[in-house]
């Protein structure tokens, strides 16, 4: 039994709520390792990496919510940023919901992995823990400058807008069994994978806005796809998701926007995008235009409940995945450095399983309004099944919460094969454990 009790304690009355929009900076270093250390480290940074959120107060105990510019945040990582950000809000850290938007110009922590190939003395970090620690040490003081500055919730508004040319499924290239043959990664030059269809995705941006009156104090904004057009280059970057969401910020300076990235695990923008230079400010404006279209016609309410839903999951690790055979492959100095820093995840996955600390899933409800929060490399079919079990409810989702478990394909994917089924570090019952607990947290 992995799925532990869901809580669902608190529908409170929402008339004190209150927003305190809080920012702060997040870029590495000169030298740090990006995506783990296996591509080109930090040599120049283009544009600032940033985490951006939202504390919300005055409807039961405070809830934070926050998108960080990394590629990712894993296992001990990840509770340790909920920790900070809730001990700041004055909260339990099962009330902040952390996501990554995914940017692979950008440390990809895990406090377990730098361990494990610090003490091999001759790899590349995966990330700079005083670094890290200044990161936290920078959220708490972000959220304890925001809380007195927090402003009134008079009402929240909702709304979506359609993305034409960025998001398109990355498993389109299949056998006649639906065995797949070719990934379309985040930039694709083949004629032949560029001209199959867009695939399974969801073509939304979606967006819930909270108002003082008139005014619009911050804007939260979800699309799925791998947020890349280039990278592995040495020049740190929020890319075009991050450049899309900065632009919408500068139009808008009194109100926070936010970025989430979706479930997508197995969306990218390759059949659009042909990785060259020119084509970054295209898929930013693309995404911008989507953001704008989400926003313009906001339907408005007054929220009258709020709910925070949480379910913690426990998902097996691959039996495939044998702690002893891992450690020899990192302790083999002959290997190629992704080959050794990108088991070290694997270990820590398994060290985690071990010790029994959980997956948090999380959903607000503003009556019938719902965001959801998931973990790591969430397949799309998720994002689509959470809309499906929630019927006519409007939901938000954002994936890339603990990185943990990498690649979360549905069950029915692993036949299928593939790179993301070769790096999903869980067993295909996690489909079950996941879905299981969506319904938990989406229903009233
Ligand atoms: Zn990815």
């Amino acid at each position: 039994m992995s799925l532990a009790d869901s809580r669902a304690d608190d529908a409170t009355a929402a008339g004190a709520l209150h927003i305190a929009p809080f920012r702060f900076d997040v870029t590495p270093p000169i030298g740090h390792s990006c995506c783990g250390g296996w591509i080109k480290p930090i040599e120049v940074v283009d544009d600032s990496l940033e985490a951006v959120g939202v504390v919300l107060l005055g409807a039961g105990q405070p809830i934070v919510l926050c998108a960080v510019d990394w590629t990712g945040l894993l296992n001990e990582a990840h509770v340790a940023w909920r920790t900070a950000l809730a001990q700041a809000a004055g909260t339990t850290a099962d009330r902040v919901a952390v996501h990554c938007v995914h940017q692979h110009n950008a440390p990809f922590a895990c406090l377990e992995a730098e361990r494990i190939v610090a003490a091999e003395g001759d790899l590349p970090h995966i990330v700079d823990v005083d670094f890290f620690k200044r990161c936290l040490e920078q959220a708490r003081q972000a959220v304890e400058q925001a809380i007195p500055k927090a402003r009134a919730v008079t009402h929240i508004g909702w709304g979506q807008g359609k993305i034409e040319g960025v998001a398109s499924n990355r498993r389109v290239h299949r056998d006649e069994t639906g065995k797949v043959l070719a990934m379309r990664g985040s930039a694709c030059t083949d004629l032949r994978l560029i001209a199959l269809p867009d695939g399974l995705i969801d073509p939304f941006c979606k967006t819930l806005a909270f108002f003082d009156g008139e005014k619009k104090v911050a804007s939260l904004h979800y699309y799925a796809t791998h947020p890349m057009s280039y990278y592995a280059d040495g020049r740190c970057t929020s890319d075009f998701a991050g450049l899309a969401r900065k632009q919408r910020q500068q139009d808008e300076p009194d109100c926070l926007h936010i970025y989430f990235t979706g479930c997508a695990g197995n969306v990218s923008a390759g059949k659009y995008n042909d990785g060259s230079k020119e084509m970054r400010p295209v898929l930013t404006k693309r995404l911008y235009d989507g953001i704008v279209a989400s926003e313009a016609r906001l339907e408005r309410s007054a929220v009258k409940s709020l709910a925070w839903k949480t379910a913690e999951i426990l998902p097996p690790p691959r039996s495939s995945l044998l702690a002893e055979m891992i450690a020899q492959q990192i302790a083999t100095k002959t290997n190629a450095v992704v080959d050794r820093n990108r088991p070290s995840y694997m270990l820590s996955w398994l060290r985690r399983v071990e010790q029994k600390i959980p997956i948090v899933l999380s959903s607000l409800h503003l009556d019938g309004v719902k965001l959801l929060h998931l973990p790591a490399e969430s397949f799309i079919e998720y994002q689509l099944r959470a809309q499906s079990l929630a019927n006519d409810d409007f939901v938000c989702t954002a994936a890339y919460g603990d990185g943990g478990p990498w690649y979360i394909p549905v069950k029915e994917e692993y036949a299928n094969e593939g790179y993301e089924v070769s790096v999903a570090f869980c067993e295909p019952d996690i489909d079950d454990l996941m879905t299981e607990g969506m319904k938990r947290i989406l229903t009233n």
